[in-house]
């Protein structure tokens, strides 16, 4: 939840490893990037057209305003022993095989559902005021009439494995394959999410194709916790497996946190380029300015020069017209040197 940046990064690398394992592992139908990301999935297939134009699909952006405090969900989840456990491109599925799997079940409204299987995104899928966590496990039930319900439970990063689940992801098969498997983990701890920190509720979709709608979705508000090395241990076999948030129309839409503190970012550099360009406008002016000095003082002195020189030239001319005539009246040299005030006066002009 805290680490939304750092796993927007790692997102992107681990969709480029998705796209490399579904390439390595022959055409793949959907996926999360490329041209069978999930904006395409409506069209990849007639029966995904749900993704495409449904109204009430998954997984959503939760205001947390909207968290339920009351009439927590009934589940059951005894520990499980044994599972078939499948790795495909997307997710690991966990099936329970062992002897408590019929006591695995959660009730809505007086309905039950039977827990089908458990599988996990990474990162979250769900998010929760625009922020999501590391990962997300979904319970899938289904009710003796084929509905479903889905108990979501986040997954927060911790410096410690968390022991209960410790069994779970150290024994799963390679890409692509299916076994049973001993799988020890204390799903107990799951039944008292709802009760520890509220839930959400509402009617959705499948996340993946072909999204059909009508899933009841109960999320846990309060994260499950596990260790970077466990949620990586998941990470390197899915890689990037989260769709991206839509819109809901039983929910109201809520401002997607990450985008408006990149707005406001945005608008921060904005208003830093803008008390920036400030000072470099004001910058460029006193440039300008100064530039216009400098060419205004050029012009000046350029001004005088020419004056100068043509006020030379005409004392100059005067001179030789006045020496002309002195020489012409008999004058001497003395009286030509009282003429050099009258030279330099001619020159102020
Ligand atoms: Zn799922």
């Amino acid at each position: 939840m805290y680490r939304v940046a750092l796993f927007s990064w790692l997102a992107i690398f681990a969709s480029t490893s998705v796209v490399a394992l579904a390439d390595a592992g022959g055409k793949s139908d959907w996926s999360y990037s490329g041209r069978t990301a999930p904006q395409f999935w409506g069209e990849l297939n007639p029966s995904y057209s749900a993704c495409g134009k449904g109204k009430l699909q998954s997984p959503v952006n939760f205001a947390s305003s909207l968290i339920h405090k009351k009439d927590w969900p009934e589940i059951h989840m005894p520990t499980l022993t044994k599972s078939n456990v499948t790795v495909s491109k997307h997710t690991i599925q966990w099936t329970p095989v062992d002897e408590h799997k019929d006591q695995r079940f959660m009730v809505v409204k007086g309905v039950k559902y039977q827990l089908a299987q458990f599988h996990i995104h990474t990162p979250s899928e769900h998010h929760v005021d625009g922020l999501f966590y590391d990962a997300e496990i979904h319970f899938v039930h289904k009710s003796a009439d084929g509905k479903l319900a889905v108990f979501g439970v986040f997954i927060e990063e911790t410096k410690e494995d968390n022991p209960a689940w410790m069994h779970l992801l150290t024994n799963v098969p390679g890409m692509g394959k299916s076994k049973v498997v001993p799988t020890l983990a204390f799903l107990n701890e799951v039944e008292k999410m709802p009760a520890r920190g509220g839930y959400f509720n509402y009617l959705g979709s499948l996340t993946v194709p072909p999204c059909n709608e009508g899933v009841n979705w109960f999320v846990a508000a309060t994260p499950l916790r596990m260790s970077m090395h466990q949620i990586n241990a998941v990470a390197k076999l899915i890689g990037f497996s989260a769709r991206p948030v839509q819109f809901n129309t039983n929910l109201p839409e809520v401002a997607d946190v990450p985008a408006a503190a990149a707005a406001a970012d945005k608008k921060d550099q904005g208003s830093t380029q803008g008390s920036r360009a400030s000072p470099m406008s004001s910058s460029d002016a006193e440039q300008t300015h100064t530039q216009t000095v400098v060419s205004h003082d050029a012009t000046e002195w350029l001004t005088i020069l020419v004056v100068g020189l043509v006020g030379v030239a005409v004392v100059a001319a005067l001179f030789m017209v006045r020496v002309q005539g002195r020489k012409e009246s008999g004058q001497d040299g003395g009286e030509r040197m009282h003429k050099v005030p009258e030279r330099d006066e001619e020159e102020r002009v």
